[in-house]
């Protein structure tokens, strides 16, 4: 079973195997916690991003998709950049949610992660109910199969942490 964390903080100062970004389809950077995951990792992630773009990924990763660079300067192996879903209040998009931390775990087990560091996915921009982002994150990890041994989620303020911890209890 996968160990869950919760950790209040900036989740580029964390050391783990993975840290997950919410990125945006482009993988050219963003605000956010992707803006500060390519500031302190340096420009080293944004090559990765741009080669897997040419070889790979056309016109963008697919929300709800995944996929893993270097890490850079930063203290882990690898950044596994996921899009979350825009939050709609007419559409259910949960499972595009879900599948943005089911396929971050797929892709950081297939590399040999044992602990993973996630950010509130589609929380901030993208417009996602914290409460409601907290849930599909909590429930996603706990339900997965995966050889990851350890999920910290890494909140940023402490609503977000409020809410994660409301999940776990
Ligand atoms: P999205 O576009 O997926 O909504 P954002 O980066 O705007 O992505 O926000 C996602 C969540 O990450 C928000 O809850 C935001 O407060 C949080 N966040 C922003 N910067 C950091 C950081 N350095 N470390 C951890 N979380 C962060």
């Amino acid at each position: 079973m996968t160990a869950i964390e919760l950790v209040r903080g900036d989740i580029t100062r964390e050391s783990v195997d993975a840290i997950v970004n919410a990125a945006n389809s482009s993988l050219l950077g963003g605000g956010g916690v992707d803006g500060a995951i390519h500031r302190r990792g340096g420009p080293a992630i944004l090559e990765d991003c741009r080669r897997l773009r040419g070889a790979h990924l056309g016109k963008g990763l697919p929300t709800g998709r995944a996929v893993a660079t270097t890490a850079g300067d930063l203290d882990a192996r690898w950044v596994v950049h996921t899009v979350g879903p825009v939050y709609s209040a007419t559409e259910d998009r949960s499972g595009l949610l879900a599948s943005c931390y089911r396929e971050s775990l797929r892709v950081a087990g297939e590399l040999g992660a044992r602990t993973v560091a996630f950010p509130a996915i589609s929380t901030g921009v993208y417009g996602w109910p914290m409460d409601d982002g907290a849930r599909i994150a909590v429930e996603t990890v706990r339900a997965a199969d995966t050889t990851v041994e350890e999920v910290r989620f890494v909140l940023f303020d402490e609503r977000a942490y409020e809410a994660f911890a409301a999940q776990l209890r």
